[in-house]
């Protein structure tokens, strides 16, 4: 599935393509359908699952539309609301972007700064807000701007809305914009009091859940092979002898490891194909047709290509190199185990790569299950006692803390060590099913 069909602008794409993102992630391609045809939404997801893009793609879309066939001044006509400035000021950011090659103007305010900025960029004319409820409302008694126009509401992060003690100045807003709206309502979680809002500020929604990560990674069976790295391909041979292994999500460091994956499989008469940013869009989708309908087992992907791979029933990824990025093992292994089935996580670490393994372990907070009796098994020095147990567990879920790292981290938001920079306050998780009520 790409953004092109789902139906998105050309000039939404070109920004899309600046962006780099060339496939939907799991909540863009539940919602964007559903908003870009005027429903309400109820979206229960974290911020770091694309989430943003998810609303502010249709109502970019919906408003240029629009503005084809009317010629109004410029009005506020979408509100988005959001708990704290460093997230409003994150969706402005992603508005700005997404918007760049559209005549559609966006502003944000927020409070803890003066507001003489914010006011004279509302005088100028805006079609989207992105606010904080509290200086929202602050302008609006000092008669600065008017909500009668808004026709498209956000409600962001809506548990952390109430959690912060902005329950009534969220349903005093909601009761100046317009009845007639489309309302997207987003939470991390849907406690009682989160639907009670939700039922009031909602039309028959359609509802989208995206399952948190975490939760599938129990269900996956790990397991680990210290091999020396010029063997790597020959176990994955080995490996892929054995039919359990039916569809396989090889991830590579490199788009140039990923060919060379492909083309050594090939020598040894395993169809594979692979699929990175080097590699054309057709190319890529006829690489993932070839996948979904089982005429080829494997698929060799890196991680930026492989985040929309959406493919229901993998039934193993292997882990070729380990990510430098502790919080991408729980991307990866997490696309096997979708829709609540457990699948197979098997990885591939070589000496070099000593350090990568104890930093994921920390992170997942249990040592990987390794698999000594390979012929290509061998000891690696400065690993903790690793167990071959089958059953080795987790000591506990991850902790907040970690949780928050598990986002859609962009190429940009990683640093030169490789950790993520501007994670601030994201959660996590990134698969999804979807229940629609
Ligand atoms: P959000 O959940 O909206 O905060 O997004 C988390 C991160 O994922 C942000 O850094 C986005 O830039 C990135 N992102 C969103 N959609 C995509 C996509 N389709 N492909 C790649 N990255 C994305």
């Amino acid at each position: 599935m790409t953004f092109k069909e789902l139906n998105i602008i050309e000039p939404i794409l070109k920004a899309l393509k600046t962006k780099e993102y060339s496939i939907p992630t799991p909540i863009q391609y539940e919602s964007i359908p559903i908003l870009l045809q005027g429903k309400d939404i109820l979206g229960s997801a974290q911020t770091g699952t694309g989430k943003t893009a998810a609303f502010a793609i249709p109502i970019l879309q919906n408003i240029h539309l629009e503005k084809q066939h009317q010629s109004s001044k410029r009005t506020i006509k979408t509100l988005v609301l959001a708990p704290t400035r460093e997230l409003a000021i994150q969706i402005h950011d992603n508005f700005l972007e997404y918007g760049r090659f559209l005549d559609i103007r966006t502003t944000v305010i927020y409070g803890g700064v003066s507001q003489v900025k914010q006011v004279s960029n509302l005088k100028r004319g805006v079609d989207i807000l992105v606010a904080t409820p509290g200086r929202l409302l602050d302008l609006i008694q000092q008669g600065k701007l008017t909500l009668s126009n808004v026709s498209y509401l956000v409600l962001d992060e809506a548990d952390r809305m109430l959690d912060m003690g902005f329950v009534r100045d969220v349903k005093k807003i909601v009761a100046m914009v317009k009845t007639e709206r489309q309302t997207m309502f987003f939470s991390a979680t849907l406690p009682n009091t989160i639907m009670s809002l939700a039922n009031e500020m909602l039309t028959d929604p359609v509802r989208v859940m995206v399952t948190p990560e975490e939760e599938m990674v129990d269900k996956i069976r790990q397991s680990i092979y210290f091999v020396e790295k010029k063997k790597k391909i020959k176990l994955l041979v080995e490996l892929l002898q054995s039919k359990d292994l039916k569809s396989v999500l090889v991830f590579s460091r490199t788009k140039h490891g990923a060919n060379k994956i492909v083309q050594q499989l090939d020598e040894f008469g395993i169809g594979a194909r692979a699929i990175h940013g080097n590699k054309s869009q057709s190319a890529r989708q006829k690489a993932l047709a070839l996948f979904k309908t089982r005429k080829i087992r494997v698929l060799v992907a890196t991680d930026i290509a492989a985040r929309g791979i959406d493919v229901d029933e993998l039934s193993h990824v292997v882990n070729f190199d380990l990510p430098e990025v502790p919080e991408t093992y729980i991307h990866r292994i997490g696309r096997t185990g979708r829709a609540g089935l457990g699948g197979y996580a098997i990885s591939f670490c070589s000496q070099d790569q000593a350090d990568l393994l104890k930093d994921i372990q920390k992170h997942i907070q249990m040592n990987i299950p390794v698999i000594k009796d390979s012929v290509f098994s061998i000891e690696l020095k400065n690993i903790p006692n690793n167990s071959n147990s089958k059953n080795a567990k987790r000591k506990n879920k991850p902790n907040n803390k970690s949780k928050q790292k598990h986002t859609y981290s962009h190429k940009k938001s990683k640093s030169k060590s490789g950790k993520p920079k501007n994670l601030s306050n994201k959660d996590s998780n990134n698969n999804s099913y979807k229940s629609k009520a």
